[in-house]
């Protein structure tokens, strides 16, 4: 018995030393490439949109260089850069399509001067949500038709964050019908200021740093901006009285990386990986931000600055939604890519209309 088992013990250890004899040469073979790998390593310089460290927007890339220098163990370094430090806010696109930097973080629609389709991949009024388009990008064909924009630029989109639904935003003024859009002027960016436009009003595009004093000095009537969270943090509340939280211009609206496609293609297997998977993280903890966050923000803006909560009249809303048709139907008679991508796009809203029918829109009433 005792035979026995010293014999199966001596086994065991025999087995033991096998076992770790493998794993002994194994590992050094991987420090091996490991040490050689780290040898190669990458500084990014990632320029934005947004102001340095904004609520939200501008902290999307400020997690994602987090998590890529903690993923590549400081193989691969993004350094980010807030609107103007580097590169002026709207010139993101430039900067990293001629390789001036490696990457940005922005929002496609301030690119429709140059890809007339681009807005379709950040917000369109009256369109999809921000869980509808994700599912449309990642299995919907949305990504490859992105892709296909932005190729022409030595570019190579990624999702970027999702700020869920926008508020209508904050008027000086109440608007009570479409009379009161006459001459109205608003900060509101993309296809929604050309609706906007269609209704009567007259929509200036500002970035979001030139917005309060705009709004203070009553250069403008009204501005969008994002939502509570957001809204909050740059104290719109002093500088008009009414808050539409109406969604209309942007239920879901989706942010950017842009990547220097020559720069990512200099990156080895494993840290292209890495860029996509900590890109995909953000897209998604963004959303989850804002959804805790613009909540809580607009109880405060309730409760301790008096703002006055308001909701766009029907009236309003439906004539929004006409001259959103008509526009959209006019892009796409005027723009190839437009009508393509535009046609993935509302086929895939339409079905998704049809689906949460059957599910949610009933289910949020219920519960
Ligand atoms: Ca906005």
């Amino acid at each position: 018995m005792i035979k026995k088992l010293i014999h199966s013990l001596t086994a065991l250890m025999l087995l033991s030393v096998v076992l770790a004899g493998c794993g002994e040469s194994k590992t050094s073979a991987e420090k091996g490439t490991q040490s050689q790998a780290k040898q190669e390593e990458f500084v990014w310089k990632l320029v934005t949109s947004w102001p340095k460290n904004f609520p939200g927007l501008g902290m999307a890339p400020e997690k994602f260089a987090k998590q890529v220098n903690a993923m590549s163990n400081g193989r691969l370094t993004v350094k980010v850069y807030g609107a103007g430090e580097l590169v002026p806010g709207f010139e993101v696109f430039d900067a990293v399509s001629q390789g001036t930097v490696q990457m940005g973080h922005s929002g496609s629609y301030y690119w429709k001067g140059k890809i007339p389709a681009s807005p379709i991949f950040s917000a369109i009024p009256f369109g999809m949500t921000a869980t509808e388009f994700n599912a449309w990008l990642h299995y919907g064909g949305g990504m490859e038709l992105w892709q296909e924009l932005y190729q022409p630029f030595g570019i190579k989109p990624l999702p970027g964050g999702n700020s869920g639904a926008q508020f209508g935003g904050w008027f000086k003024k109440e608007i009570n019908s479409v009379e009161d859009l006459q001459g109205l002027k608003m900060r509101i960016p993309g296809l929604a200021g050309e609706v906007l436009k269609s209704a009567g009003a007259i929509p200036v595009t500002l970035t979001g740093g030139e917005i309060f004093s705009a709004l203070q000095s009553g250069a403008i009537d009204a501005t969008e901006w994002v939502g509570p969270y957001n809204d909050l943090a740059f104290g719109f509340y002093q500088a008009a009285d009414y808050y539409y939280s109406s969604v209309w211009h942007e239920p879901g609206t989706g942010l950017e990386f842009l990547i220097n496609q020559k720069a990512f293609d200099q990156l080895p297997a494993d840290l292209q990986a890495i860029v996509e998977v900590a890109a995909n993280a953000v897209n998604e903890s963004t959303l989850a931000e804002y959804n805790a966050r613009n909540n809580a923000a607009l109880k405060t803006l309730l409760e301790e600055h008096k703002v006055q909560l308001r909701q766009f009249p029907t009236e309003v809303m439906q004539t929004l939604k006409q001259h959103t048709q008509t526009l959209m139907a006019e892009q796409a008679a005027a723009d190839k890519d437009f009508a393509r991508v535009w046609q993935s796009y509302s086929d895939f809203l339409a079905s998704m209309r049809e689906f949460n029918k059957l599910t949610l829109q009933s289910y949020y009433e219920n519960r």
